[in-house]
This record gives structure tokens, C-alpha cells and sequence, in this order.
């Protein structure tokens, strides 16, 4: 490491506690060094409390798990699958793996979730055109729940499955419910930058029995029940390991003091960050009934008030060794989905344009925020 990283403030670091270590030893020294064993167990069973489901299974990575998802509810060569255009490409990516399209819908201004209206326009103009989706990827970004009552309603009204991509809002709720429990299948991840970590991994959470076995089957290679190897079904390597479950089983105790943690760093932003000049702290408002983990804080300049735009913010950062993403690029305008139908499409390609993560990692010290704040003053009153 250079020197200059020790001080180098990162978006979103892992942040673990103290007792990882000891499930990660207990599974070495038990001779646990394989993809079964007490961890997983005992992970599944934090995921399975936490999010209040029934079944959880613990996987590879949230992409591994998104895939199965779709595998479950059906989806396959030729079938569209509806999709938020605002999200990391891992939402969309095992629509591909499906052989299946994505059908991208814009996000509405408030939640910056998929809109209802844009929605039900996507629906019936699918259905117009012959074919009904055959189900619905809903994503809560940034860990804010996206409009849950408009659009399940609507998943209801469309009889279509909803597979939630909840790999960042572990830990956020909508009417004290938590999410990755609304939709027929819930997705979280712990890669290394989400608010848990197990290094890599994902899981896979249901409230249906035969769902939560046919995951498990596909995700250690869909081997039939015979003692010799026999296969009918084309199976996945998926599985978490028990060593990274033992991470896990350290990281899920600390769920509610890191969600707790993140909310406090949003807030000391929104109110350290109230006046400087053309930029605001997004998000600012839960809807009725949300509750945000506040996974990263966002903010959006405002073209109209400052000439400094977020990659010139961004590199003013960086030049404080502070490091700054800009939000998810729109998935409809990237090259690999040139040829994809999108619903609507301003809404996210302005937020996108105007927008930037803030370092928001829950081992910040009040010192690394002021200096985060320092950085953004300089860089937005000096106008570079
Ligand atoms: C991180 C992420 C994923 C994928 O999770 P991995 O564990 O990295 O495969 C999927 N969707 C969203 C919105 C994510 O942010």
C-alpha cells in the first residue's frame, strides 16, 4: 500500500467487527472448508431473521442469486423481463444469462426507483405488441424503497412475479416490513461494498418452500436424487462457502448499528452540506412508510447555480485523496443494451447527469466528513 492510501477515504470500505474472525476460525479448525457446514447454516438463519422470511439460501454472489431468481419464476430464451434503466448492470445482467430482453423503464424524481406510470405504460405496450412480460426486476437503489404499494398493485393487476433486487437495502423497510421480503423472491448482496460484507456473496430469501428447494438444487448443479451423478436440468456452482458465511455471521450481527450508523451519516451531510452553492443532498425525503438504510449519501448540482459539474467535483476530490463515483449510468444508455425498448429515460439520464456518491462508509470519523465537506466547499466556491 502507498502511503498516502493509509489516509485515503474510500466510497464504501467493509467495516468489520469483532467477531468474524472467530466464526471464520471455529469453520478451519472443524475442518468446515467447504460450501456446507454450520456457518451457512447459521447465516441463512440471520438473513432468514433480519429480513422476516422463511427460506434463504446462501449464495456466490447477489448476481448468482438475481439469476436463479429468474430461473424460478420462470424466465427463459425470448421472455422479457421489466427492469429498471437506473441500476448497476448486475440487475440486468442474468436477463442475459436467461436468454431472456430486459424492458427498461425510467425511474420517477422522488425515490429515483422505477415509476409507476412509466410502468404501466411498459405493460401495456408490451402486451399491445404480443407479448406479456413474464416478470418484474424491482430495485431499491441506494437502499431507498422504491413506490411499493403503486407498483405491486400493478405487479398484482398484471398477475406478474416480482423478483426484488435488494442487494442495496439490507437493513431498509417500508412499513416496518423489511425489504427483499415483498417480491415472490428477494436478492441481497455482500460484496465488499454494500453495508455487510462476506468479501463476494450474495443470498436469495423466499417465503415459499418449494422455491427455497429448487434454489438449492440449482445451485449445487441440479443433481437428481440418486446416489450415482444423474442430471436432468442444467445446474450452477453457486453456493457460498462456509468460510465467507462465517464472515457473514459476524458481519449480520451488526446489522442495525451499521443502518444506524449510515443514517447518521446522511444526516450530518444534509446538514453540513445545507449551503453551499447550487448542490443538494438527494434523496433528502422518506415517503410515508420508508426507511432508508442510506447505503451511500448521493448528491445532485444544480446547473442553474453552480458551473462546476460532478466529474470536475469528483476530480477535485480525488486530488484530496477522497474517492467520489458518479451514479449508476442509465442502463439504456450503455452500449451492451444499444438495442433494449426503454420507457421514458429523461428522468434518469438528468439524475445521472447531475449527480455524485459521496464517501459513506460506516468507519468514518467526524474528521473524514468535515473533510469530505472541506473539499466539496473549496471545489464549489472557488468555482474551478
Ligand atoms: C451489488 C449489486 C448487485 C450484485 O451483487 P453482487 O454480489 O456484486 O453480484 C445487484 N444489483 C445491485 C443494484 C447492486 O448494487
Amino acid at each position: 500500500m502507498r502511503s498516502q492510501d493509509y489516509d485515503r477515504l474510500y466510497l464504501s470500505p467493509p467495516h468489520l467487527g469483532r467477531h468474524e474472525l472467530n466464526y471464520v476460525h471455529k469453520a478451519i479448525e472443524d475442518n468446515w472448508v467447504a460450501p456446507a457446514g454450520p456457518n451457512l447454516a447459521g447465516f441463512e438463519a440471520d438473513i432468514c431473521q433480519a429480513a422476516g422470511v422463511a427460506h434463504c439460501v446462501a449464495l456466490s454472489s447477489g448476481t448468482a442469486a438475481i439469476h436463479l431468481g429468474l430461473l424460478l419464476l420462470g424466465v427463459g430464451p425470448g421472455d422479457e423481463v421489466l427492469c429498471p434503466s437506473f441500476t448497476f448492470v448486475a440487475t440486468a445482467n442474468p436477463i442475459l444469462y436467461c436468454g431472456a430482453t430486459p424492458v427498461f423503464v425510467d425511474s420517477e424524481a422522488e425515490t429515483w426507483n422505477m415509476c409507476p406510470q412509466r410502468l404501466r405504460e411498459a405493460l401495456d405496450d408490451r402486451i399491445a405488441r404480443g407479448k406479456k412480460p413474464k416478470a418484474l426486476l424491482l430495485v431499491h437503489l441506494y437502499g431507498m424503497p422504491a413506490r411499493l404499494p403503486e407498483i405491486l398493485a400493478l405487479a398484482a393487476e398484471y398477475a406478474l412475479p416480482v423478483l426484488e433486487d435488494a442487494a442495496e437495502a439490507l437493513g431498509s423497510r417500508f412499513d416496518e416490513q423489511p425489504l427483499g421480503s415483498f417480491g415472490t423472491v428477494g436478492v441481497f448482496s455482500f460484496n465488499g461494498n454494500k453495508i455487510l460484507t462476506t468479501s463476494g456473496g450474495g443470498a436469495l430469501v423466499t417465503n415459499d418452500a418449494a422455491l427455497d428447494r429448487q434454489t438449492r438444487f440449482l445451485a449445487t448443479q441440479a443433481k437428481d436424487d440418486a446416489p450415482h451423478y444423474q442430471h436432468s436440468e442444467v445446474g450452477y456452482n453457486y453456493r457460498l462457502s462456509n468460510i465467507l458465511a462465517g464472515i457473514g455471521r459476524g458481519q449480520m450481527e451488526l446489522l442495525d448499528e451499521r443502518v444506524k450508523r449510515r443514517r447518521e451519516i446522511f444526516g450530518w451531510y444534509r446538514k453540513h452540506l445545507a449551503n453551499l452553492p447550487g448542490l443538494t443532498v438527494a434523496l433528502a425525503e422518506e415517503r410515508p412508510g420508508s426507511r432508508s438504510n442510506r447505503w451511500l449519501t448521493t448528491i445532485l448540482l444544480n446547473p442553474d447555480e453552480t458551473a462546476v459539474t460532478p466529474e470536475a467535483l469528483r476530480r477535485h476530490l480525488e486530488t484530496r485523496n477522497i474517492e467520489c463515483r458518479p451514479l449508476w449510468k442509465p442502463l439504456h444508455l450503455q452500449p451492451l443494451f444499444e438495442h433494449t425498448p426503454m420507457y421514458g429515460g429523461a428522468v434518469c439520464a438528468d439524475l445521472f447527469a447531475r449527480g455524485l456518491c459521496l464517501p459513506s462508509g460506516t468507519a468514518m470519523t467526524e474528521a473524514d466528513l468535515r473533510r469530505v465537506a472541506e473539499a466539496l466547499q473549496e471545489a464549489l466556491q472557488e468555482a474551478l
